[in-house]
């Protein structure tokens, strides 16, 4: 309550909640020292929390951003994804799905801390490093979440895609728009052989109607696709189809705040 609280006000008020309240690690619950602006991270989390998530850092696959232990030169393409096509350009996070990052996805998604967005929005602005994306005017691109059925998000109450795409606008101007939808529920993807995976995920997702038309305000833009975690690429591979077939995406790059 208190994070979402600080999260809507000016500067000033923060520093006299400090005060009052003083901030803790997300991760450790330690107070935290004054907020260092050169190190957005402070805000969340204390230096011994914030130098144990594991970055996502090269060499990682060029399409699904599977990591690479060890030393390899140059673009690589991993033996999981080489016999798929995707219809998003490339996925890419900003940690890797362990520890605290982990913990918080979870704390977000089922333990409905949504006071925890600003935190894992912040992690996932790191995605945007990866140079692909810095040689892009990513101003002129669109945020669009991964949706939540209406069912999901009555239980969840907020749509942990939405909110991220929401606290990275904030970060960079680049806007938001929440253009599709899940049209039915559908069963956790985890336990599922990937032949089911496809099965399970066939016309679960369409786009708004504004979005469908000739008129669309999307219609030839090129998309990031926000996600909480990069996992098999199933879902949001079925989100970059729909895009693209009924949307009239040009690009869909997927950005997570963790590989799964
Ligand atoms: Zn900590
Ligand atoms: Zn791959």
């Amino acid at each position: 309550m208190m994070s979402a609280l600080r999260n809507a006000i000016a500067p000033w008020w923060q520093a006299l909640l400090d005060v009052v309240y003083p901030r803790t690690c997300r991760a450790c619950d330690v107070p935290l020292p004054e907020r260092n602006a050169a190190k957005p991270l402070s805000e969340w989390f204390c230096q011994t929390c914030e130098d144990s998530l594991t970055k996502l850092e090269s060499p990682y696959c060029k399409v699904c951003a599977e990591p690479y232990e060890g030393m390899i030169e140059g673009e690589f393409r991993c033996s999981n994804c080489a016999d798929r096509t995707f219809s998003f350009e490339f996925a890419v996070a900003g940690y890797q799905a362990e520890g605290a990052v982990r913990e918080l996805v979870h704390q977000f998604k089922y333990g409905k801390d949504v006071s925890l967005r600003g935190a894992l929005g912040d992690l996932l602005a790191r995605a945007l490093q990866d140079p692909r994306l810095q040689a892009e005017d990513l101003t002129t691109w669109r945020l669009v979440p991964v949706p939540l059925h209406k069912a999901r998000q009555r239980e969840r109450e907020f749509n942990q895609s939405l909110e991220l795409a929401q606290r990275l606008a904030r970060l960079t101007g680049i806007p938001v728009v929440d253009a599709m939808n899940r049209q039915r529920p559908t069963n956790k993807q985890s336990r599922l052989t990937r032949a089911q995976r496809l099965e399970n995920l066939k016309g679960a997702f369409a786009m708004k109607r504004a979005f469908r038309d000739d008129r669309s305000s999307l219609r030839g833009m090129n998309v990031l696709l926000v996600d909480d975690v990069f996992t098999t690429g199933a879902t949001t591979d079925a989100c970059a189809k729909v895009l693209r077939r009924q949307g009239g995406i040009q690009k869909v790059v997927v950005i997570a705040v963790a590989r799964g």
